[in-house]
């Protein structure tokens, strides 16, 4: 790693690992009759209660508290497969090396499936950020060297810009930075392809637009026999905080405004229909419905189901 992060975001780098060995990092669902894998990268705690706005650290530490949560909170950083046909789809690939040594877990959660990096056919995803595309490289290599790269022209076109990136300061500057190390590589070598927002990518999997936090961020919308699941991307960073008060947004989000009110809209559709959600940032496995509750949502978190006939 040789882009050096700055204080900002403030990650709980120095605070002591709760676990002295790893956790199971994957959990199975089924939707319609698509296996779903969430892989877990890692967590780590985040001093959430000083970037989230629209609030104040008062008001953060408060909610937090009435979940047992405290500053710096804990986050999960989630990725997710996808078996469809004969691909093997990853939706974002967490942070790599570039967020500190608790993360990087990606390929060992992969691994204790039976799969390798390399049997990835498309990665997905949802935005350029180092939390999502940062597992791109890791050790100056790439982790995924069959996948095809599937991301919306708008985001590539927003992080590819020289121009933008003369223009960056602070964390966004690390981030296009970031860009250069993980994401150009897979498009010095021809490894990826962009799209038009709202289309089908494959069978019974499209994208939709949910612009804010970054420019081009993107859900993908994946339907069989009946069932849907929708992965979000960062329309949540904080579930104890943003599902009682959806107003609260976060410093990372690019057009705080437009990321608010796309918040909103998912969450009302997301309640209205009663489809399953997958979120990046919702505690391992970062999968549930959500509800309406007062002025806000509440987020149920999905059973867990261990019913496999045999061993
Ligand atoms: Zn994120």
């Amino acid at each position: 790693m040789s882009t050096a992060l700055t204080p900002d975001p403030p990650i709980a780098f120095a605070e002591a690992s709760e676990l002295a060995r790893s956790q199971a990092g994957f959990h199975r669902v089924k939707v319609g009759g698509i296996n779903i894998t969430a892989l877990s990268d890692g967590t780590v705690r985040v001093y959430q209660r000083d970037q989230l706005r629209n609030t104040t650290p008062e008001e953060v530490d408060q909610i937090l508290a009435k979940s047992y949560e405290k500053s710096p909170n804990r986050a999960s950083m989630n990725s997710f497969l996808i078996e469809l046909g004969d691909r093997l789809l990853m939706v974002d690939v967490g942070a790599g090396e570039v967020l500190g040594p608790k993360l990087n877990k990606l390929s060992g959660s992969l691994s204790a499936i039976g799969l390798g990096p390399g049997d990835v056919t498309d990665i997905l995803l949802t935005h350029i950020h180092p939390d999502h595309s940062g597992g791109l490289m890791v050790g100056g290599r790439k982790v995924f060297p069959n996948a095809k790269l599937h991301v919306n022209k708008t985001e590539l076109d927003y992080w590819a810009s020289k121009e933008n990136a003369a223009r960056a300061t602070g964390h966004t500057l690390d981030w296009f930075n970031l860009f250069e190390e993980t994401v150009r590589p897979y498009l010095a070598d021809g490894s990826v392809q962009t799209y038009d927002v709202d289309v089908e990518l494959f069978p019974g999997l499209r994208t939709a637009a949910a612009y804010g936090h970054t420019p081009g961020q993107v859900s993908y919308i994946l339907e069989d026999r009946g069932e849907k699941i929708v992965f979000w991307g960062d329309l949540i960073h904080v579930p104890e905080v943003q599902f009682e008060v959806p107003t609260v947004t976060i410093t990372f989000d690019v057009d705080q405004k437009q990321a608010a009110a796309q918040r909103l809209k998912s969450l009302a559709d997301a309640a209205e229909h009663g489809y399953l959600v997958a979120m990046p940032h919702a505690h391992f496995p970062g999968i549930g419905h959500v509800r309406r509750d007062g002025t806000g949502y509440r987020w149920i978190p999905i059973p867990y189901v261990n019913d496999a006939e045999g061993s």
